[in-house]
């Protein structure tokens, strides 16, 4: 018998701010440019470019929202907080080639 596979499945939320960007998302994993360290997992709802992280869609979701998106591993300072107006939504605002992403699955 082979073993099970353990890979974790991840469920991606489907709201309306999903559906405001077409309806398809994307599972990306997201590292730190600097060290290569592993940051999250995060849901990328519709196409364009990762500019902020909205954090209802990182993976696990922070318990608290700290002002800046630091490495865990290098504790290089990888984002600002913000609030997307629009939406009234909690993001990190990413600073450019601070973050690597890799598309892990796409639906
Ligand atoms: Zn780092």
């Amino acid at each position: 018998m082979k073993p099970k596979s353990v890979k974790k499945a991840v469920v991606f939320k489907k709201d309306a701010f999903l559906r405001a960007r077409g309806g398809y998302s994307r599972l990306l994993e997201l590292s730190c440019e600097h060290c290569k360290g592993v940051l999250c997992l995060y849901q990328k709802d519709g196409p364009g470019i990762l500019k902020r992280l909205y954090t209802d869609r990182m993976i696990p979701e922070p318990t608290r929202t700290a002002k800046q998106l630091v490495c865990e591993h290098c504790e290089r300072v990888l984002g600002a907080l913000i609030t997307y107006k629009k939406e009234d939504r909690p993001a990190y605002r990413l600073f450019v080639g601070a973050v690597a992403k890799k598309i892990v699955k796409s639906q």
